[in-house]
């Protein structure tokens, strides 16, 4: 659901039934309890929930289109990473959390990553690995799941990382918008080369 602005109008001071505190306090805990109370009539009727909170541990937190989450890597038709690991995103990113090594098996640069990872720990979420990639091929998802007891496990590898562009077409169309005033092209899906090299 995209986020929405409410402007919610401040008074300044409290009224006398506001400075007892205590009444104020009680109307705060009727909003939980209405909804506590809802739901547990909509569940005994079989009814779809109205709650807003998300089982964090066992599913992914979905943010807006608009929110930045965890930087992932968009492969292609082919399941292959878009990226020509040009290292324009490692250079801009200012954690220095995304290692990138091309694939040089033939002793020259190929189009294709032999490791990218990023370590999750220390992402910012700023977005500027995605405004620094010239082929769309890595953008900020809206997924956010930092959280893990094992701190090496942030470390996000390829394998980790690669998800079908199609279920990124909203974050895709976020950076395109952008990135628009110096990228007017987006560019295209690219045919990836086969043994004859690029
Ligand atoms: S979002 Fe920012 S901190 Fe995270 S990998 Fe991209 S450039 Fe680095
Ligand atoms: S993700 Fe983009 S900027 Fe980063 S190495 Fe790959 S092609 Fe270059």
């Amino acid at each position: 659901m995209p986020g929405g602005v409410t402007l919610v109008e401040r008074r300044r001071g409290f009224g006398p039934f506001e400075r007892l505190y205590v009444p104020t306090l009680v109307r705060a805990l009727c909003i939980p309890l209405r909804h506590l109370l809802s739901n547990l009539v909509a569940g005994m009727r079989g009814r779809a929930l109205s709650s807003f909170t998300q089982p964090l541990a066992e599913e992914p937190a979905l943010l807006p289109v608009g929110c930045l989450g965890m930087p992932v890597l968009v492969a292609g038709d082919d399941g292959a990473p878009l990226c020509v690991a040009c290292g324009l995103c490692a250079i801009a990113c200012p954690s220095r959390c995304i290692d990138v090594l091309a694939s040089d098996a033939r002793g020259r640069t190929a189009a294709s990553p032999e490791r990218f990872r990023i370590d999750m720990a220390r992402c910012l979420f700023c977005g500027l690995c995605e405004e620094a990639c010239p082929e769309e091929a890595i953008v900020l998802s809206p997924v956010m799941a930092r959280a893990h007891a094992d701190r090496g496990a942030l470390v996000h590898e390829i394998e980790h990382l690669l998800v079908p562009a199609d279920l990124l077409e909203p974050s895709l169309q976020r950076v395109r918008e952008l990135t628009r005033a110096i990228r007017p092209d987006p560019p295209q899906l690219r045919v990836v080369a086969g043994e004859g090299g690029v």
